[in-house]
């Protein structure tokens, strides 16, 4: 009987490596959370179309919208656990959502496979091109006295663009009407249009348009400046020290995975980000590269686990104010 066993088992592990030999032998799908157009549907497609140049398989996005990116995630999540299938995650579906959703349908620190990490995204407090304040204290003045007057637009609970507003607001007393939106990428345009007020949102956004000037940047989340955005201050330099806060998007499969293929796709995202027009293309949106020892599957799973401990309790104190 054990005999039968050990060589059942061989015969699986012997398919199972043949299989992550000839992975992939059709294109995978990329599920993106959010509309297209906006940081998550970018960075997936930059890095999405070097991975299938290295895996000879198109790597085709698909834009599954709702619920601040839950609903892509949860039906990512359960997607057939073979490759084929895999998404781009952020701080907020993987980070921030258990903390804002009770009923959510996905752990995300033990339902998923985790690939890689993608990018850091500073985030930037941005405004209508003509909002009537010159700075940032003005800004969190104008929002303090005007209460729900302002429209603040947010891509879904648990976005990122609404997390990261919940503690902005509770942090300068800002009460306004919320507009969501299935992404920032058409934040960006009504942004843009001047149909809302501001946003918070992932700096590969925004970039070209700030320097465009067809929308109003008042600082960066980060502590230091943004090399593509020299002119827009830091949020300490601006007189808010406190908020401070670089997103993040990351790719995962569904939990079950088999190892060798994570690891196949895990090689191919870290070859993407370490193509020279890859990288150069995220890096002129802003987005701060992932060093070596933040590129592995293992790094990205105690990560999770660290975000979610990290914004369970902010997020509750916030959002309760
Ligand atoms: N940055 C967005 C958010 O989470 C979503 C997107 O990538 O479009 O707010």
């Amino acid at each position: 009987m054990k005999n039968i066993l050990y060589a059942l088992a061989a015969t699986a592990a012997l398919i199972g490596g043949a299989k992550a030999q000839t992975f992939p032998t059709q294109p995978i799908k990329m599920i993106v959370p959010f509309a297209a157009g906006g940081p998550t549907d970018v960075i997936a497609r930059l890095v999405g179309e070097h991975m299938s140049k290295t895996l000879g398989q198109p790597v085709t996005i698909e834009n599954i919208t709702g619920a601040g990116g839950t609903t892509g995630i949860t039906l990512a999540s359960q997607a057939k656990p073979d490759g084929y299938t895999i998404m781009m995650g952020h701080m907020g579906t993987h980070g921030a959502a258990p903390a804002l959703y009770p009923d959510l349908k996905y752990d995300p620190a033990r339902d998923f496979e985790p690939i890689g990490m993608a990018a850091g995204t500073p985030v930037v407090i941005v405004a209508r091109k003509d909002f009537p304040a010159k700075d940032l204290k003005e800004f969190a003045a104008y929002l303090k006295t005007n209460g729900d007057k302002i429209k603040q637009a947010h891509a879904g609970i648990g976005a990122v663009s609404q997390m990261t507003c919940v503690m902005l607001n509770s942090q300068v007393g800002a009460n306004p009407t919320t507009l969501t939106f299935t992404g920032s990428g058409p934040i960006l345009s009504d942004l843009m249009a001047g149909k809302v007020d501001y946003a918070c949102d992932q700096i590969v956004n925004l970039v070209t348009q700030i320097k465009a000037g067809s929308i109003r940047a008042y600082a960066i989340a980060s502590a230091e400046r943004s090399p593509v955005l020299p002119d827009v201050p830091t949020t300490a330099e601006a007189g808010l020290p406190d908020y401070q806060v670089t997103a993040w998007n990351a790719a995962f499969a569904p939990k079950g995975t088999p190892k060798d293929i994570v690891v196949k796709l895990n090689a191919a995202l870290g070859q993407a980000i370490d193509d020279p027009a890859t990288r150069k293309a995220l890096l002129d949106l802003g987005a701060v590269l992932p060093q070596r020892f933040q590129r592995g599957s293992e790094w990205l799973r105690n990560f999770v686990v660290n975000e979610i401990a990290r914004w369970t309790p902010v997020l509750k104190v916030a959002s309760a104010k």
